[in-house]
């Protein structure tokens, strides 16, 4: 609030302060039943992506009080999607939110969305925008993400990895079956 009053940056950065703030709002995840969503991998251009990296949420994610939270990273947590496909391969509350990287990566998004399809759950992954402002982002956002997530599906067809009809059923699951159930949004 001093910092503040002088005139200076209104950003939260200090670590106690944070940390306290993110386990006091675990909490109430855990209380409400609502997810989290944290930021992870690119984003701000000020963000220290060395410290943006999925994996160090590993204590959180093996504390017993929030084992039951859902937690959402967001951004495919890009350029650590890897990582963020293995960890919702392992961790059972943990989700991959796809957005910014679907639409920003342009037709470059087909093969991080091949490993995450190939490792992950398909019922953790998320589509997703991060698009504000102008509507017609959210529009080109949409159909750029279904053409990379048709083509990414497609390659995974022609290898005989799945077939057409689980194909379709993974579409409709990121597309929007997942986030209708994890933040409840139907009824
Ligand atoms: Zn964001």
């Amino acid at each position: 609030m001093a910092r503040v009053h002088a005139g200076g940056s209104t950003r939260l950065t200090e670590k106690p302060l944070l940390d306290t703030l993110v386990e006091t709002t675990l909490d109430v995840c855990r209380e409400t039943g609502h997810p989290l969503q944290l930021h992870t991998g690119f984003g701000d251009p000020d963000v220290d992506l060395l410290q943006a990296n999925p994996l160090l949420l590993r204590p959180v994610l093996e504390d017993p009080r929030w084992a039951r939270v859902p937690i959402v990273v967001l951004h495919m947590a890009y350029p650590y999607f890897r990582e963020a496909a293995f960890m919702a391969a392992v961790w059972p509350q943990l989700h991959v939110d796809l957005s910014l990287a679907l639409p920003f990566l342009g037709a470059g998004g087909v093969s991080p969305l091949i490993d995450m399809l190939s490792l992950a759950p398909s019922s953790k992954l998320l589509y997703g925008s991060d698009l504000g402002g102008l509507p017609e982002l959210f529009a080109l956002s949409a159909d750029w993400a279904r053409a990379n997530l048709g083509e990414a599906l497609s390659w995974l067809v022609e290898r005989g990895d799945i077939d057409l009809e689980d194909a379709r059923r993974v579409g409709r699951q990121i597309l929007t079956d997942n986030a209708t159930a994890l933040y409840r949004l139907s009824g």
